[in-house]
């Protein structure tokens, strides 16, 4: 018989369940006076990389006021990932293409997602654009309930 407890199974929450567990209440958006880091973020993660770069998701509209729309969605309307050590993701699925992954400075995938970083931390919450292929089938191991599109 095969075991069901994989350690390595992602741990998903849908945002009903998150919500009820209070999780929201002790994670952050970037401040309005967001730190040198979180700035950094917001800058990479909306210019196309240089060639020399390595792998970057960069949002289509390279506009730094839809990051803060999306991390903003994220909270309002996306699931939660548990990462462990108090950590939690937040990813927010769209049913376009937000992002681009650049490699080297060259376009490879089309990305759906927004994933919101290390929310716990006011001055290293972070977010980019994400693939919809990593949340295939994610389900809340509270409700069951899908979570992705
Ligand atoms: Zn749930």
């Amino acid at each position: 018989m095969v075991s069901s407890t994989s350690s390595n199974a992602p741990n998903y929450l849908c945002h009903a369940c998150a919500d009820a567990k209070g999780i929201f209440e002790g994670l952050h958006l970037t401040s309005t006076s967001p730190s040198t880091y979180q700035v950094d973020k917001a800058a990479k993660h909306t210019q196309v990389p240089s060639s020399s770069s390595g792998v970057v998701s960069v949002l289509n509209s390279h506009s730094t006021a839809e990051y803060d729309q999306f991390s903003r969605q994220a909270f309002n309307h996306g699931f939660v990932e548990v990462e462990g050590n108090g950590r939690f993701a937040l990813i927010y699925p769209t049913t376009g293409y937000i992002g681009t992954r650049y490699q080297g400075g060259a376009a490879t995938v089309q990305e759906g997602y927004f994933r919101w970083y290390l929310s716990s931390d006011p001055n290293l919450a972070h977010g980019r654009s994400d693939s919809s292929v990593n949340y295939i089938g994610a389900k809340c191991t509270q409700c069951g309930r899908a979570v992705a599109l």
